[in-house]
């Protein structure tokens, strides 16, 4: 694709995305598998390729897939893709599906606190905590 067309998409992809945490989320039109889909010369595009295309140029051709760090399709936050042969593409995913911990993707701890912004507790190996219910846990430590 020349050039300025990438720009083009570049800036719509900005323009309709928008940062969740790390991830660069694209809001517009998504795929069932919910990649992110754009119209680049009149031609539908998903979004985390075109990132990588703009950002360091063609897929080498033995590793055409283009993957996400952060198991969020929509995301195209560059230093969350890699390229992978398609045998790591299906590993990748077979992973993803089996072995990403439920936790990482909660919103709330069981308690309903957010788990976000300043109650968002990382814990050294990388859980995410509830800094109100670690309160409440050494609270009640205490009171023994
Ligand atoms: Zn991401
Ligand atoms: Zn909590």
């Amino acid at each position: 694709m020349p050039g300025g067309l990438l720009e083009t998409a570049l800036e719509r992809m900005a323009a309709n995305s928008t940062w969740q945490g790390d991830c660069l989320v694209w809001g517009g039109n998504v795929d069932p598998k919910g990649y992110g889909r754009l119209n680049v010369a009149k031609s539908g595009k998903l979004v985390h390729r075109l990132s990588w295309l703009i950002h360091f140029g063609p897929p080498p051709s033995d590793k055409p897939c283009v993957l996400h760090t952060c198991d969020n399709p929509p995301c195209w936050n560059p230093e969350h893709l890699w390229v992978g042969t398609v045998p790591e593409n299906t590993a990748d995913m077979i992973a993803k599906g089996r072995l990403v911990p439920h936790y990482l993707n909660l919103t709330h701890c069981k308690h309903g606190h957010p788990l976000s912004g300043d109650n968002l507790y990382m814990t050294p190996d990388g859980r995410r905590n509830c800094r109100a219910c670690r309160r409440e846990a050494a609270r009640r430590y205490q009171a023994r």
